[in-house]
Protein backbone atom coordinates (compact mmCIF):
# COMPACT_ATOMS: atom_id res chain seq x y z
CA UNK A 1 0.00 0.00 0.00
CA UNK A 2 2.54 2.58 -1.46
CA UNK A 3 0.07 5.22 -1.99
CA UNK A 4 0.40 8.53 -0.55
CA UNK A 5 -1.71 11.91 -0.34
CA UNK A 6 -1.28 15.50 1.07
CA UNK A 7 -2.14 16.33 4.77
CA UNK A 8 -2.01 19.31 6.27
CA UNK A 9 -1.28 19.78 10.02
CA UNK A 10 -4.44 19.79 12.08
CA UNK A 11 -8.41 19.10 12.14
CA UNK A 12 -11.09 20.12 14.98
CA UNK A 13 -11.23 17.65 17.54
CA UNK A 14 -15.03 16.60 16.55
CA UNK A 15 -12.94 15.77 13.04
CA UNK A 16 -10.88 13.06 14.00
CA UNK A 17 -12.41 10.07 12.11
CA UNK A 18 -12.89 12.38 9.33
CA UNK A 19 -11.52 11.71 5.83
CA UNK A 20 -9.13 14.90 5.66
CA UNK A 21 -8.11 16.37 2.66
CA UNK A 22 -5.95 19.45 1.89
CA UNK A 23 -7.96 22.06 0.13
CA UNK A 24 -5.57 24.93 0.99
CA UNK A 25 -1.81 25.30 2.70
CA UNK A 26 -1.27 26.55 5.66
CA UNK A 27 -3.17 30.31 6.56
CA UNK A 28 -3.88 33.07 4.66
CA UNK A 29 -3.87 35.39 7.51
CA UNK A 30 -1.01 33.58 9.92
CA UNK A 31 -0.64 36.53 12.57
CA UNK A 32 -2.65 36.09 15.46
CA UNK A 33 -0.28 36.03 18.54
CA UNK A 34 -1.01 32.97 20.42
CA UNK A 35 -1.25 30.87 17.24
CA UNK A 36 1.71 28.33 16.18
CA UNK A 37 -0.09 26.19 13.83
CA UNK A 38 1.09 27.49 10.50
CA UNK A 39 3.95 29.99 11.98
CA UNK A 40 7.34 29.82 9.19
CA UNK A 41 4.79 28.70 6.87
CA UNK A 42 3.35 30.46 3.59
CA UNK A 43 0.03 30.11 2.43
CA UNK A 44 -0.56 28.42 -0.75
CA UNK A 45 -4.05 27.79 -2.75
CA UNK A 46 -3.38 24.32 -4.13
CA UNK A 47 -4.20 23.89 -8.10
CA UNK A 48 -7.79 21.94 -8.50
CA UNK A 49 -5.63 19.49 -10.23
CA UNK A 50 -3.61 18.96 -7.32
CA UNK A 51 -6.81 18.57 -5.37
CA UNK A 52 -8.37 16.24 -7.80
CA UNK A 53 -5.52 13.78 -7.94
CA UNK A 54 -4.91 13.33 -3.83
CA UNK A 55 -9.35 12.23 -3.65
CA UNK A 56 -8.15 10.09 -6.16
CA UNK A 57 -5.54 8.66 -3.92
CA UNK A 58 -7.65 8.40 -1.29
CA UNK A 59 -9.92 6.56 -3.35
CA UNK A 60 -7.51 4.21 -4.55
CA UNK A 61 -6.73 3.38 -0.89
CA UNK A 62 -10.06 2.91 -0.04
CA UNK A 63 -10.43 0.63 -2.99
CA UNK A 64 -6.99 -1.52 -1.29
CA UNK A 65 -8.67 -1.51 1.80
CA UNK A 66 -12.20 -3.19 0.59
CA UNK A 67 -9.54 -5.86 -1.67
CA UNK A 68 -8.14 -7.12 0.97
CA UNK A 69 -11.33 -7.49 2.86
CA UNK A 70 -12.58 -9.62 0.03
CA UNK A 71 -9.13 -11.71 -0.44
CA UNK A 72 -9.27 -12.19 3.27
CA UNK A 73 -12.66 -13.53 3.55
CA UNK A 74 -14.49 -10.65 5.24
CA UNK A 75 -16.74 -9.49 2.35
CA UNK A 76 -15.71 -6.76 1.29
CA UNK A 77 -15.96 -5.04 5.37
CA UNK A 78 -13.80 -3.07 6.21
CA UNK A 79 -13.53 -2.33 9.71
CA UNK A 80 -11.03 -5.73 10.61
CA UNK A 81 -8.65 -4.85 7.66
CA UNK A 82 -8.70 -1.09 8.32
CA UNK A 83 -7.79 -2.03 12.29
CA UNK A 84 -5.00 -4.29 11.29
CA UNK A 85 -3.49 -0.78 9.29
CA UNK A 86 -4.19 0.98 12.08
CA UNK A 87 -2.09 -0.96 14.20
CA UNK A 88 1.28 -0.55 11.56
CA UNK A 89 0.46 1.98 8.95
CA UNK A 90 2.81 2.65 5.91
CA UNK A 91 2.18 6.56 5.78
CA UNK A 92 -0.20 9.15 7.56
CA UNK A 93 -2.23 9.52 4.60
CA UNK A 94 -3.32 5.28 4.46
CA UNK A 95 -3.91 6.06 8.29
CA UNK A 96 -6.10 8.96 7.87
CA UNK A 97 -7.97 6.42 4.86
CA UNK A 98 -7.67 3.34 7.43
CA UNK A 99 -9.22 5.24 10.63
CA UNK A 100 -12.01 6.81 8.46
CA UNK A 101 -13.34 3.53 7.38
CA UNK A 102 -12.96 2.11 11.05
CA UNK A 103 -15.31 4.96 11.96
CA UNK A 104 -17.59 4.27 9.10
CA UNK A 105 -16.57 6.29 6.25
CA UNK A 106 -18.77 9.55 7.10
CA UNK A 107 -17.22 12.74 6.95
CA UNK A 108 -14.67 14.40 5.27
CA UNK A 109 -12.89 17.52 6.38
CA UNK A 110 -11.01 20.12 4.31
CA UNK A 111 -8.14 21.39 5.57
CA UNK A 112 -5.68 24.25 6.46
CA UNK A 113 -7.01 26.83 7.81
CA UNK A 114 -9.59 28.85 5.92
CA UNK A 115 -10.94 26.65 2.81
CA UNK A 116 -13.23 29.62 2.18
CA UNK A 117 -11.10 31.85 0.39
CA UNK A 118 -10.95 29.87 -2.42
CA UNK A 119 -12.72 30.67 -5.64
CA UNK A 120 -16.79 29.54 -4.61
CA UNK A 121 -16.89 27.54 -8.10
CA UNK A 122 -13.81 25.68 -7.55
CA UNK A 123 -14.70 24.78 -3.58
CA UNK A 124 -17.78 23.49 -4.81
CA UNK A 125 -16.55 21.37 -7.63
CA UNK A 126 -14.02 19.56 -4.62
CA UNK A 127 -17.19 19.35 -2.83
CA UNK A 128 -18.79 17.92 -5.31
CA UNK A 129 -16.22 15.81 -6.27
CA UNK A 130 -15.90 14.97 -2.60
CA UNK A 131 -19.55 13.39 -2.16
CA UNK A 132 -19.77 11.77 -5.95
CA UNK A 133 -16.79 9.82 -5.10
CA UNK A 134 -17.34 8.60 -1.83
CA UNK A 135 -20.94 8.43 -1.39
CA UNK A 136 -21.00 6.48 2.35
CA UNK A 137 -19.65 10.45 3.28
CA UNK A 138 -22.82 12.87 4.79
CA UNK A 139 -20.87 15.32 5.90
CA UNK A 140 -18.40 17.39 4.82
CA UNK A 141 -16.92 20.27 6.95
CA UNK A 142 -13.81 23.17 6.76
CA UNK A 143 -11.88 25.99 8.74
CA UNK A 144 -12.80 29.26 7.58
CA UNK A 145 -12.30 32.94 8.78
CA UNK A 146 -15.17 35.45 9.94
CA UNK A 147 -13.46 37.90 7.44
CA UNK A 148 -13.83 35.89 4.72
CA UNK A 149 -17.35 34.84 5.18
CA UNK A 150 -18.58 37.95 6.14
CA UNK A 151 -17.02 38.96 2.85
CA UNK A 152 -18.74 35.94 0.77
CA UNK A 153 -22.04 36.87 -0.62
CA UNK A 154 -24.82 34.89 0.74
CA UNK A 155 -25.52 33.19 -2.75
CA UNK A 156 -22.30 31.69 -3.11
CA UNK A 157 -22.16 30.04 0.65
CA UNK A 158 -25.63 29.30 -0.30
CA UNK A 159 -24.42 27.63 -3.11
CA UNK A 160 -21.47 25.79 -0.86
CA UNK A 161 -24.24 24.05 1.13
CA UNK A 162 -26.15 22.91 -2.53
CA UNK A 163 -22.64 21.28 -3.47
CA UNK A 164 -22.95 19.71 -0.27
CA UNK A 165 -20.88 21.61 2.56
CA UNK A 166 -22.41 20.66 5.76
CA UNK A 167 -20.41 23.00 8.26
CA UNK A 168 -17.68 25.81 9.26
CA UNK A 169 -15.60 25.96 12.28
CA UNK A 170 -14.57 29.48 12.58
CA UNK A 171 -11.98 30.75 15.39
CA UNK A 172 -14.36 33.31 16.76
CA UNK A 173 -11.80 33.40 19.86
CA UNK A 174 -13.45 36.36 21.04
CA UNK A 175 -15.79 39.36 20.69
CA UNK A 176 -13.65 42.05 22.61
CA UNK A 177 -12.05 44.21 20.30
CA UNK A 178 -9.13 45.81 21.87
CA UNK A 179 -8.10 41.81 22.56
CA UNK A 180 -9.20 40.96 19.09
CA UNK A 181 -6.84 43.51 18.19
CA UNK A 182 -4.05 43.46 21.00
CA UNK A 183 -4.10 39.33 19.86
CA UNK A 184 -4.09 40.50 15.93
CA UNK A 185 -6.54 38.28 14.98
CA UNK A 186 -7.38 40.67 12.24
CA UNK A 187 -11.17 40.59 12.78
CA UNK A 188 -13.77 43.04 14.30
CA UNK A 189 -16.36 41.67 16.83
CA UNK A 190 -18.37 43.75 13.66
CA UNK A 191 -17.33 41.13 11.31
CA UNK A 192 -17.56 38.52 13.55
CA UNK A 193 -20.72 39.07 13.70
CA UNK A 194 -21.44 39.34 10.03
CA UNK A 195 -19.50 36.43 9.34
CA UNK A 196 -21.21 34.10 11.11
CA UNK A 197 -24.81 35.45 10.42
CA UNK A 198 -23.80 34.88 6.82
CA UNK A 199 -22.91 31.55 7.68
CA UNK A 200 -26.24 30.59 9.61
CA UNK A 201 -28.43 32.47 6.68
CA UNK A 202 -27.07 30.22 3.98
CA UNK A 203 -27.98 26.91 6.01
CA UNK A 204 -24.44 25.18 6.56
CA UNK A 205 -24.22 24.49 9.81
CA UNK A 206 -21.98 26.74 12.16
CA UNK A 207 -19.82 26.26 15.18
CA UNK A 208 -17.48 28.85 16.62
CA UNK A 209 -14.77 28.50 18.78
CA UNK A 210 -13.73 30.73 21.66
CA UNK A 211 -10.83 30.54 23.82
CA UNK A 212 -10.58 30.78 27.47
CA UNK A 213 -8.04 32.16 29.15
CA UNK A 214 -7.03 34.14 26.39
CA UNK A 215 -7.99 37.63 27.61
CA UNK A 216 -5.58 37.02 30.36
CA UNK A 217 -5.77 38.24 33.91
CA UNK A 218 -6.06 42.31 32.37
CA UNK A 219 -9.24 41.80 30.29
CA UNK A 220 -11.38 38.42 31.54
CA UNK A 221 -14.18 40.29 32.23
CA UNK A 222 -14.80 42.12 28.69
CA UNK A 223 -13.69 39.03 26.85
CA UNK A 224 -16.20 36.68 28.50
CA UNK A 225 -19.11 39.71 28.24
CA UNK A 226 -18.63 40.37 24.86
CA UNK A 227 -17.70 37.25 23.48
CA UNK A 228 -21.13 36.26 24.61
CA UNK A 229 -22.98 39.43 23.26
CA UNK A 230 -21.36 38.67 19.69
CA UNK A 231 -22.25 34.78 19.90
CA UNK A 232 -26.04 35.53 20.79
CA UNK A 233 -25.73 37.69 18.12
CA UNK A 234 -24.26 35.19 15.91
CA UNK A 235 -26.88 32.22 17.12
CA UNK A 236 -24.26 29.01 15.72
CA UNK A 237 -25.31 25.81 16.00
CA UNK A 238 -22.15 24.91 18.21
CA UNK A 239 -20.40 26.86 20.61
CA UNK A 240 -16.78 25.19 21.42
CA UNK A 241 -14.58 26.04 24.19
CA UNK A 242 -10.95 25.71 24.39
CA UNK A 243 -8.05 27.00 26.69
CA UNK A 244 -5.57 29.05 25.88
CA UNK A 245 -1.86 27.52 25.49
CA UNK A 246 0.91 29.13 25.08
CA UNK A 247 3.23 27.98 22.62
CA UNK A 248 6.83 28.44 22.17
CA UNK A 249 7.66 30.50 19.33
CA UNK A 250 4.81 32.75 19.27
CA UNK A 251 4.41 36.27 20.03
CA UNK A 252 2.16 35.87 22.71
CA UNK A 253 4.86 33.84 24.75
CA UNK A 254 7.16 36.68 24.24
CA UNK A 255 4.59 38.86 25.48
CA UNK A 256 4.25 36.48 28.70
CA UNK A 257 7.88 36.26 29.04
CA UNK A 258 8.42 40.32 29.13
CA UNK A 259 5.45 40.47 31.22
CA UNK A 260 2.68 42.21 29.38
CA UNK A 261 -0.05 39.68 29.15
CA UNK A 262 -0.24 37.54 32.74
CA UNK A 263 -1.94 34.10 32.03
CA UNK A 264 -4.62 33.77 34.23
CA UNK A 265 -4.43 29.85 36.65
CA UNK A 266 -6.87 27.32 36.08
CA UNK A 267 -9.80 28.30 38.37
CA UNK A 268 -9.76 31.80 37.50
CA UNK A 269 -10.30 30.64 34.06
CA UNK A 270 -13.09 28.36 35.37
CA UNK A 271 -14.86 31.53 36.77
CA UNK A 272 -14.52 33.15 33.26
CA UNK A 273 -16.42 29.89 31.72
CA UNK A 274 -18.81 30.42 34.36
CA UNK A 275 -19.72 34.34 33.11
CA UNK A 276 -19.81 33.27 29.68
CA UNK A 277 -22.69 30.26 30.40
CA UNK A 278 -24.14 32.73 31.89
CA UNK A 279 -24.01 36.11 29.76
CA UNK A 280 -25.05 33.21 26.52
CA UNK A 281 -28.74 33.90 25.76
CA UNK A 282 -28.93 32.23 21.91
CA UNK A 283 -30.14 28.30 21.41
CA UNK A 284 -26.77 26.58 20.34
CA UNK A 285 -24.85 23.45 21.35
CA UNK A 286 -22.21 24.28 24.12
CA UNK A 287 -19.38 21.91 23.58
CA UNK A 288 -16.48 21.76 26.04
CA UNK A 289 -14.45 18.56 24.45
CA UNK A 290 -10.87 20.01 24.17
CA UNK A 291 -7.89 17.86 26.09
CA UNK A 292 -6.98 21.41 27.03
CA UNK A 293 -10.07 22.31 29.29
CA UNK A 294 -10.09 21.79 33.02
CA UNK A 295 -13.83 20.18 32.79
CA UNK A 296 -14.98 18.76 29.78
CA UNK A 297 -18.22 18.02 30.92
CA UNK A 298 -19.16 20.78 30.87
CA UNK A 299 -21.89 20.65 27.51
CA UNK A 300 -25.35 20.64 27.03
CA UNK A 301 -28.23 22.70 24.82
CA UNK A 302 -28.21 26.26 25.72
CA UNK A 303 -30.31 27.62 26.77
CA UNK A 304 -32.47 24.67 28.92
CA UNK A 305 -29.25 23.09 29.71
CA UNK A 306 -27.19 26.30 31.07
CA UNK A 307 -27.94 24.91 34.86
CA UNK A 308 -27.08 22.02 34.30
CA UNK A 309 -23.59 23.25 33.12
CA UNK A 310 -23.18 25.66 35.59
CA UNK A 311 -23.57 22.93 38.26
CA UNK A 312 -20.81 21.29 37.18
CA UNK A 313 -18.75 24.28 37.83
CA UNK A 314 -20.51 24.84 41.09
CA UNK A 315 -19.66 21.12 41.86
CA UNK A 316 -15.79 21.90 41.29
CA UNK A 317 -15.70 25.08 43.23
CA UNK A 318 -16.88 23.43 46.35
CA UNK A 319 -14.67 20.67 46.31
CA UNK A 320 -11.95 20.98 49.46
CA UNK A 321 -8.78 23.19 47.93
CA UNK A 322 -6.83 20.17 48.50
CA UNK A 323 -9.31 18.21 46.30
CA UNK A 324 -9.08 21.16 43.44
CA UNK A 325 -5.38 20.46 43.45
CA UNK A 326 -5.38 17.33 43.01
CA UNK A 327 -8.12 17.48 40.49
CA UNK A 328 -6.01 20.07 38.75
CA UNK A 329 -2.72 17.88 38.86
CA UNK A 330 -5.05 14.66 37.19
CA UNK A 331 -6.32 16.20 34.88
CA UNK A 332 -3.82 17.59 33.40
CA UNK A 333 -1.37 14.61 33.84
CA UNK A 334 -4.44 12.32 31.65
CA UNK A 335 -5.32 10.59 34.50
CA UNK A 336 -8.54 12.04 35.10
CA UNK A 337 -11.27 13.05 32.72
CA UNK A 338 -13.89 14.24 34.78
CA UNK A 339 -14.86 14.93 38.31
CA UNK A 340 -16.04 11.47 39.40
CA UNK A 341 -12.45 10.16 38.78
CA UNK A 342 -11.53 11.69 41.73
CA UNK A 343 -13.67 9.05 43.51
CA UNK A 344 -11.26 6.57 42.33
CA UNK A 345 -8.92 5.69 45.20
CA UNK A 346 -6.00 4.46 43.19
CA UNK A 347 -5.86 7.41 40.11
CA UNK A 348 -6.38 9.54 43.58
CA UNK A 349 -2.98 7.79 45.01
CA UNK A 350 -0.72 8.03 41.70
CA UNK A 351 -1.69 11.85 41.01
CA UNK A 352 -1.06 12.79 45.05
CA UNK A 353 2.59 10.63 44.61
CA UNK A 354 3.28 12.83 41.05
CA UNK A 355 2.08 15.94 42.59
CA UNK A 356 3.96 15.05 45.89
CA UNK A 357 7.16 15.40 43.57
CA UNK A 358 6.19 17.73 41.54
CA UNK A 359 5.78 20.30 44.71
CA UNK A 360 8.82 18.99 45.80
CA UNK A 361 7.84 17.43 48.90
CA UNK A 362 4.35 19.25 49.38
CA UNK A 363 1.14 18.77 47.12
CA UNK A 364 1.29 22.73 46.06
CA UNK A 365 2.32 22.63 42.47
CA UNK A 366 2.65 26.13 40.71
CA UNK A 367 0.40 26.95 37.86
CA UNK A 368 4.20 27.14 35.96
CA UNK A 369 4.28 23.65 35.98
CA UNK A 370 0.17 22.76 35.27
CA UNK A 371 0.52 25.01 31.92
CA UNK A 372 3.84 23.07 31.32
CA UNK A 373 1.91 19.56 32.04
CA UNK A 374 -1.01 21.10 29.90
CA UNK A 375 0.97 22.10 26.65
CA UNK A 376 2.64 18.75 26.64
CA UNK A 377 -0.58 16.98 25.42
CA UNK A 378 -0.37 19.59 22.31
S1 LIG B 1 -6.50 32.76 11.50
FE1 LIG B 1 -6.48 30.79 12.61
S2 LIG B 1 -4.84 29.58 11.69
FE2 LIG B 1 -4.56 31.70 11.02
S3 LIG B 1 -3.09 32.55 12.46
FE3 LIG B 1 -5.14 33.01 13.24
S4 LIG B 1 -5.67 31.31 14.63
FE4 LIG B 1 -3.91 30.66 13.36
Amino acid sequence: MAYSFELGPIRPPSEAHSLLIRATRNCPWNRCKFCHTYKGERFQLRSMAEIKQDIETAKLIQDKIKELSWKSGYGGAVKQIAGMILNNPPNEAVYNVALWLYAGGKSAFLQDANSLIMRTNELAEVIRLLRATFPSINRITSYARSKTAAKKKLDELVELREAGLSRLHIGLESGYDPLLQYMDKGVTAAEHIKGGRNVVESGISLCEYVILGLGGKGMWREHTIHTARVLNEIAPDFIRVRTLVVRNKTPLYDEVQNGNFVRGADEEILEEERRLIEHLECQANYVSDHITNLLQEIKGKLPQDKGKMLASIDRFQALLPEERANFRVGRRLGIYRHLDDLSDSRRRQVVEQVAHKLGQGGNQVDDKTIYTLMEGFI
